[in-house]
């Protein structure tokens, strides 16, 4: 499948990961060690998925679980799970930019009606550690640890969905941190099931697409939060590298095979450089798609002291995007402070 390539991007040393940064980008490829950064967009027009990728075929065969556990647990060993493909030995401990080892833990869980109405219930459920580390994280810094809560036993924890479901809960959100970082706990939990879990992914699709194939017909629905517009405000505001890139292949990918809706946090001062790029490729490449626009920012985190996004978005530039989305071709939606 050839999906639209993306923008120039960089990367270069980052702060946040305690030393552990990655050498080169895989995600360009080893023929170019010095990254993206020396590409343009006409260079990269196009890029494939994966090759074994097989969007939309055969269905759920549940009893390829088994196989896909060992690969997921086996992936630990040498972790390239997510598109830093750190390297990282998961089971061993090593340190890694996520600080992921080969445990789960669940800081909490909840029942919402917070989700749109075919979701509803959900229970919500929050796993630690993420790859990101956005200025603006809502959740920082408890969403970064990895060991809050308790230990997810696959066992314990599927019978513990099952009876959620059994008293009514229609889906079950799995949120972080970045639940895509456990590949390996959501197959075995799916396994330990005695049916099918009503799975919703949310998550930044930063995944590699490897990962997305394990999960293919395990996770029914992809929540993904398209936090950028452009490289250069992934890699200043969150740290990462290659974003559009990455997301828009895993966001073609999923089109094809899972239920997709696709959200965007209004960030102050980022309308032109993120949310009219990310309408605007939504509307190029995935016009099908759900999209909903949340606009009730509040700086969080290292937001609060930051000149650029330290306040709240001024009503223009609400306007102005429930304005451009008018104008565009998408199944949209806004939050009520967008007024709609
Ligand atoms: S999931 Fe964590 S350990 Fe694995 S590649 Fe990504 S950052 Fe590295």
């Amino acid at each position: 499948m050839k999906v639209p390539g993306s923008m120039k991007s960089s990367m270069r040393g980052n702060r946040e990961w305690g030393g552990v940064e990655s050498q080169r980008c895989v995600v360009c490829g080893p023929e170019n060690p010095l990254h993206c950064d020396a590409r343009t967009g006409a260079d990269m027009e196009t890029q494939t998925v994966s090759q074994n990728a097989t969007p939309g075929s055969q269905g759920f065969d549940r009893s390829s679980l088994d196989s896909r556990i060992q690969a997921a647990r086996a992936a630990l060993e040498h972790c390239e799970l997510c598109e830093r493909r750190c390297g990282a030995n998961r089971l061993a401990g090593e340190p890694t930019p996520c600080r992921l080892d080969s445990d789960t833990y669940c800081a909490k869980r909840y029942v919402s009606l917070a989700e749109e109405l075919e979701l509803v219930p959900a229970l919500r459920v929050y796993w630690g550690g993420c790859n990101f580390r956005c200025e603006f994280c809502n959740t920082a810094p408890g969403g970064f640890e990895p060991r809050l809560g308790e230990r997810v036993a696959a066992d314990k924890f599927a019978l513990e969905l099952h009876a959620a479901v059994a008293a009514g809960v229609k889906t079950i959100n799995l949120l972080g941190g970045e639940p895509s970082l456990h590949p390996h706990t959501i197959l075995e939990v799916a396994a330990a099931a005695a049916r099918p879990l009503p799975l919703v992914l949310s998550t930044n699709a930063y995944m590699t697409a490897e990962v997305l194939e394990l999960f293919k017909g395990v996770v029914d629905m992809y929540s993904v939060d398209f936090k950028f517009g452009n490289d250069r405000c992934a890699r200043h505001l969150a740290q990462v590298p290659c974003y559009m890139k990455v997301v828009t292949r895993n966001l073609a990918f999923l089109s094809e095979y899972a239920a997709l809706r696709v959200c965007h946090l209004l960030l102050p001062g980022h309308l032109d450089c993120c949310f009219r790029p990310v309408v605007e490729w939504l509307s190029a490449w995935l016009p099908e798609s759900r999209f909903h626009l949340l606009t009730s920012y509040v700086p969080a985190w290292r937001a609060e002291s930051d000149r650029e996004i330290g306040r709240l978005n001024r009503q223009g530039e609400v306007c102005a995007a429930v304005d451009y989305l008018e104008s565009r071709r998408l199944d949209w939606s806004v939050d009520a402070d967008g007024d709609r």
